[in-house]
């Protein structure tokens, strides 16, 4: 916020046709300063706010040319409360038909006469997709929508994932890059692949192999700390590495999917 001289304030009195009253002697920046108008009112006004009109008291400077505002703001439900200038843009304050009082640019506001969260609703109403769309968008990223009806992104819907998971996914999800959760595992395998070095890519992969060939049947892992759990596959040999190679703790090990068991792991 600029601080004025006094001489300055004169000046800026003078060119909107009014004249401050307020004495040099008591005057401090910032103040509400007394003026007179050139109509014969005296008023009180803050100097950022007297810098917004054209010219005169608030009187005669809302004298010009609100009807078209008015009318505008009665056409759409609003009520027209002033305006202002600023620099080279008049700004116009409202209440919109929801309550909220706004200020907006004039352009804006000849554009949408109503608040900012009226236009996000509006919007956001003309975002909402058809069934029609987002099965299409399911179809973009190789998976195919099950349910017959969208209300909204935040819905759960049925639907067959890329990797052949049937499950269920929310649209704003899916759009953020989620798929289901046996694709978020093979990514944070692929993840943890990579993150422990080649050796134990390579001796992981051939083991897996070795085991993959032989065993598809359910086993008992028993973790060091006595918990058990299903496994199949090479699951248990993966978990004995996370274990007592990597020594991740038993409840740093996430284990959970319908019938079959998949990890996940954090590292600390
Ligand atoms: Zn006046
Ligand atoms: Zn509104
Ligand atoms: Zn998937």
């Amino acid at each position: 916020m600029a601080i004025y001289k006094y001489i300055d304030i004169i000046e800026i009195f003078k060119s909107k046709k009014c004249e401050i009253l307020t004495l040099e002697k008591d005057y401090v920046p910032l103040m509400t300063l007394d003026y007179k108008c050139e109509c014969g009112n005296i008023g009180k006004v803050k100097l950022k706010n007297f810098k917004l009109r054209t010219n005169g008291c608030k009187k005669c400077f809302n004298k010009n040319n609100n009807e078209e505002y008015i009318k505008i703001c009665e056409k759409n439900g609003c009520k027209f409360i002033d305006k202002y200038l600023e620099k080279t843009a008049v700004k116009i304050k409202f209440k919109c038909k929801c309550g909220e009082i706004q200020i907006k640019k004039i352009t804006q506001f000849k554009n949408l006469t109503m608040c900012t969260k009226c236009t996000y609703k509006i919007r956001s109403l003309g975002r909402r997709h058809t069934i029609e769309y987002v099965k299409q968008e399911f179809e973009k990223k190789n998976c195919k929508l099950l349910s017959n009806e969208y209300t909204g992104a935040f819905q759960s819907l049925d639907y067959i994932c890329s990797c052949g998971n049937k499950t269920t996914i929310r649209y704003n999800d899916l759009q953020n890059g989620y798929k289901c959760r046996k694709c978020k595992l093979e990514r944070t395998i692929a993840t943890n692949l990579e993150k422990y070095g080649c050796e134990f890519a390579v001796q992981h992969i051939s083991i897996l192999h070795k085991i993959f060939v032989s065993s598809h049947k359910w086993k008992i892992y028993k973790f060091n700390n006595g918990k058990e759990v299903k496994v199949q596959g090479y699951e248990h040999l993966a978990l004995s590495l996370l274990e007592n190679k990597h020594k991740i703790k038993q409840d740093d090990i996430i284990t959970q999917f319908d019938n079959e068991i998949y990890y996940t792991f954090i590292k600390k």
